[in-house]
């Protein structure tokens, strides 16, 4: 079954971690983005029919509720299994969540990042921990059923404490889904920019260590077990059943098609990606494509917490650094699934490099 993804780049604030193509722009800019959307998904020639539709960003639920009716309205398939909004928590209203569902959204994805309020302010977010569980209160009431909350370790002020608090209010709103994502320091967000100078701004002097964000992470795995929220990806935590069936197309190679700017399509042979910013999405520029290679199916399915079943050509292929791993204890077998120990997950990044390179 095969995905269908669409971007919406515009937020109220850019938060200080954030890495993605998405900020604030100029109004004016908006409606002619999603015109420009509208003639991208009317344009597609739909070689399959989508089951799940995913609306990220950016800040789609900042979309006017008849602008979101007009772009759901122009994919096929509805109904789908999986359609998800991804939102920011601070201005869910009981209506707005009633228009979604009428809209036919039946997910929500939560960028909460943490509930302690020394974090959330340095991060430039602006909700509270009570706004969140009313605004859940909302949902639930609208029939929304699936609810993701997203958290980050390593956010600035970040303690032990406060994060076991972040996860003590996961336990109390019981979401069916969490995904909690390391803190990515690179050039493209302001606090990573500000750590790799080893700057003071937006609160960098104050981030958790490397070890203190790992061993975070690791309480949270076992925290959101212990609340039957097992790990189902390096990043991705579900009760059973409620694995999100969109982002899975990402990690088995099932095909996908991204609308807007800096959204990524994949039809089984091609990858191709559109122009990264709202200007060159707007004016046509910068879209690209590859061909995908066979190679990346052993490392983005090691991902998978149940693993993933090498071929004769994975062997042949990758059969050193797999080995290698194995007698690292980065990688472990069982049966002929292969998969990242526990102390492979915390290395990922440095394990899926060295098949990168291989
Ligand atoms: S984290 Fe989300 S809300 Fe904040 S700037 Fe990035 S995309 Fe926008």
């Amino acid at each position: 079954m095969s995905g269908v993804y669409i971007s919406y780049p515009f937020c109220a604030q850019k938060c200080t971690y954030c890495n993605f193509a998405s900020g604030v722009f100029p109004r004016h800019l908006e409606p002619l983005y999603l015109a420009a959307l509208r003639d991208e998904i009317r344009a597609h020639q739909w070689a399959w029919t989508p089951d799940t539709v995913y609306l990220g960003g950016g800040t789609p639920s900042n979309l006017a509720p008849a602008d979101l009716h007009e772009l759901l309205a122009l994919i096929p398939g509805r109904p789908w299994s999986e359609t998800t909004l991804e939102a920011a928590p601070g201005n869910i209203s009981p209506e707005l969540a009633r228009a979604w569902v009428d809209a036919g959204i039946n997910r929500v994805s939560l960028g909460v990042q943490s509930f302690a309020d020394t974090e959330i302010r340095r991060s430039g977010r602006r909700h509270t921990a009570e706004i969140v569980a009313a605004e859940i209160a909302h949902l639930r009431a609208a029939g929304i059923r699936d609810i993701n909350i997203d958290l980050i370790a390593g956010l600035s002020g970040q303690t032990e404490s406060s994060w076991r608090e972040s996860l003590d209010w996961i336990d109390r709103l019981a979401p069916e889904h969490v995904s909690v994502y390391m803190l990515e320091v690179d050039e493209d967000s302001r606090l990573g920019k500000e750590l790799l100078l080893g700057g003071v701004r937006y609160g960098a002097s104050d981030t958790p260590s490397d070890d203190a964000i790992a061993a975070f992470y690791e309480i949270a795995v076992e925290r959101l077990a212990a609340m039957g929220i097992a790990r189902y990806e390096i990043s991705n935590f579900a009760r059973p059943g409620y694995e999100s069936r969109h982002n899975l197309k990402y990690w088995r190679l099932d095909p996908y098609v991204g609308f807007g700017a800096d959204a990524h399509s994949f039809d089984g042979v091609t990858r191709s990606q559109n122009g990264e910013t709202v200007e060159d999405y707007i004016a046509g520029r910068g879209r690209h494509t590859e061909p995908a290679t066979a190679d990346e199916r052993l490392f983005v399915g090691l991902r998978l917490t149940r693993g993933i079943r090498p071929d004769a050509a994975d062997w042949r292929r990758f059969g050193r650094p797999i080995r290698r791993f194995l007698k690292d204890g980065l990688l472990e077998r069982d049966g002929d699934l292969l998969r990242l120990t526990n102390r492979g997950v915390l290395l990922s990044n440095e394990v899926f490099q060295e098949f990168l390179g291989a």
